[in-house]
């Protein structure tokens, strides 16, 4: 596959159809602006990139790293972490944004979030998302501290900031721009949100 380029227009998200070998970049041309990634297997999207599994049987770190492989639900490799542009602003403690987390907040009526982003782009495909897998949460700031408390800093991730991950199978990877903006209580993405661009191919 040549390179493509995509944008992802801010609160919104795409997916990519990914072969084995191929490599997808994000990247933040504005900063301060977290990515919610996702992969599914292209052959049984039941089977998708778990943190989960990850962490217990690959990384055993709580943080995207690169030189990282991350593994499916059913504990097989399915992409590898292999360039890390973004000084390691990365995270995967929370949840993908929801409705019911807006509602939370506060927010009255319909807010655009991560899981109706990964729910509409899955959907397009015929394809029924139900539960929301743990994304990673690229450029993102929060943190756990030593005492176990989850702090989101102010996003310090700056423009031009990237990633880069190979597939190790065949994958359908969706990557939404975070939509949130309650900043006044989480800086997740901060004077954003933002959109954010992406290459695939044999980068
Ligand atoms: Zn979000």
């Amino acid at each position: 596959m040549n390179i493509q380029s995509f944008e992802i227009l801010a609160r919104a998200a795409l997916s990519f159809d990914l072969r084995v070998g191929d490599k997808i970049k994000i990247i933040s041309p504005h900063g301060h602006q977290v990515a919610d990634f996702f992969a599914f297997n292209a052959s049984n999207p039941a089977e998708y990139l778990s943190a989960r599994h990850t962490l217990v049987s690959s990384t055993r770190h709580l943080y995207p790293r690169a030189g990282q492989i991350f593994l499916t639900s059913l504990r097989r490799p399915i992409l590898k972490f292999v360039e890390d542009g973004a000084n390691e602003q990365h995270e995967m403690l929370l949840a993908a944004c929801d409705p019911a987390r807006y509602q939370l907040l506060g927010v009255e009526g319909h807010h655009a979030s991560c899981a109706e982003n990964l729910q509409v782009v899955m959907a397009a495909r015929g394809i029924l998302v139900t539960e929301i897998p743990q994304p990673l949460n690229l450029f993102s700031s929060t943190r756990a501290e030593p005492d176990g408390t989850i702090i989101t800093h102010p996003n310090s991730s700056q423009p031009g900031d990237y990633c880069i991950f190979q597939m190790l199978r065949d994958c359908i990877v969706v990557v939404s721009a975070c939509p949130f903006d309650v900043e006044t209580q989480f800086p997740v993405n901060v004077g954003g949100p933002h959109g954010l661009e992406v290459s695939v191919g044999k980068i």
